[in-house]
């Protein structure tokens, strides 16, 4: 993999389609993610964006954006005035086109440094969203924000099954993304499992079963309606929907999703969110 550094003019993108209600702003510290050739980055949707691949292949670049806390600083207070013209809370969404806690966060740092720039000019609402369980290194940071502003931390973890036919390994397993969920909840996170895109669940009692004391929350969300195309089309082409099909054919259905919410409201009443409203914090 290519990682670069390099520096942007702004870091705070005001959302557009399926992001507006969920928060004001979206916030990439990287640019590509080191994610994009596991598992995650098969149906990942940022993979069909040219502007970002420039040619590239998904997966196979980085770019750091070593001054990123410099450009929150300097944004940070015209974006809220923004907001609140509009009536809007100042929403944060970290990150929709890459993974805040990539491997090389480690080294970089990136997003250590913007959640300390967060600390001295906090928006009303971050919300964090990640595959990686690297997440809990700032779990620290995270409780600290907390104080200041609402958090909540999104870990995705898409089905009970590590494996799809066909397809590369997850960068982790769904057991140690489970354990993140738990070491940031009973750290007192609001702390949400996205299953998100859906993918076919072998036993979904025992998986929502586990996730009940793990997560405060969990989103379904399927590839339908979910990736930004009405009826699935960016992910019709990619390998993803044949090697759903291949464990469990109902799965590249809607009412998959549906049945498996209704598994999950028997576990987790009250805890259940769908789509665009359950990625902005309603939960049935
Ligand atoms: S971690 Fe997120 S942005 Fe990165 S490849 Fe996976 S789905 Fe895409």
């Amino acid at each position: 993999m290519t990682i670069t550094e390099t520096t942007v003019g702004s870091i705070l993108t005001r959302t557009g389609g399926y992001l507006q209600g969920v928060a004001s702003h979206s916030l990439q510290p990287y640019r590509g993610c080191s994610f994009g050739a596991a598992l995650c980055g098969a149906g990942c949707y940022v993979q069909h964006s040219r502007h970002i691949l420039q040619g590239r292949a998904w997966g196979s670049f980085l770019e750091v954006r070593t001054n990123a806390a410099a450009a929150y600083a300097a944004q940070a207070a015209r974006e809220r005035r923004w907001c609140a013209r509009r009536g809007q809370p100042f929403g944060v969404f970290c990150s929709s086109a890459t993974d805040p806690f990539v491997p090389q966060e480690a080294r970089y740092g990136i997003t250590a440094s913007l959640l300390a720039a967060m600390r001295d000019q906090p928006p009303d609402r971050l919300i964090v969203q990640t595959h990686s369980p690297l997440v809990t290194a700032s779990a620290n940071a995270l409780v600290e924000l907390a104080r200041l502003c609402e958090v909540r931390v999104h870990v995705s973890i898409e089905s009970d099954l590590d494996r799809l036919p066909g397809l590369p390994p997850p960068a982790s397993s769904v057991e140690r993304r489970i354990e993140a969920c738990g070491r940031l909840r009973d750290r007192g996170l609001f702390t949400v499992a996205t299953v998100a895109p859906l993918l076919p669940i072998a036993d979904p009692e025992r998986f929502f079963g586990r996730l009940a004391p793990s997560a405060d929350a969990v989103v379904l969300d399927h590839f339908i309606g979910g990736d930004g195309s009405h009826t699935g089309g960016r992910t019709l082409r990619t390998p993803l929907p044949a090697a759903m099909a291949a464990i469990d054919p109902e799965s590249v259905t809607i009412g998959y999703r549906d049945r498996m919410a209704a598994a999950a409201r028997r576990i987790m009443p009250g805890r259940v969110g769908i789509g665009a409203a359950g990625f902005a914090g309603r939960y049935e």
